[in-house]
């Protein structure tokens, strides 16, 4: 026979995880802001040819780079829209310049 004081207390220990989990999500552009700035320097960033500014890169060295195109313009791109420092996928746990720019650009769709 099943106990029902041990099922309620089942489903509140539920909605307090699926709330905490709310409430961790809230929090979650407040953290990816503090992240720390991608530095071209880093050997990973270097490796991918990151630029802190798009208008900077020489076509010569970099012929996949267009004009016009930025990270704002990448579909690796995370964040807020108008952020000036964002997310990438291929960068976790930094955040990169949106006006910058690196050889694995991918258009948004
Ligand atoms: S993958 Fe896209 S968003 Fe990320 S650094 Fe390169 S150009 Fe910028």
């Amino acid at each position: 026979m099943s106990d029902p004081l041990s099922r309620r207390d089942a489903l509140k220990k539920l909605a307090l995880l699926l709330g905490a989990a709310g409430v961790a999500d809230a929090y979650a552009p407040a953290r990816a802001a503090e992240l720390p700035h991608l530095s071209p320097d880093d050997p990973n960033a270097v490796a991918l040819a990151y630029h802190l500014d798009a208008s900077t890169v020489d076509p010569k060295q970099f012929p996949t780079y267009r004009r016009g195109q930025s990270c704002d313009s990448c579909l690796q791109l995370q964040g807020k829209e108008g952020d000036p420092w964002r997310p990438c996928n291929l960068f976790p746990g930094q955040l990169v310049n949106a006006k910058g720019w690196c050889r694995v650009w991918v258009p948004k769709n």
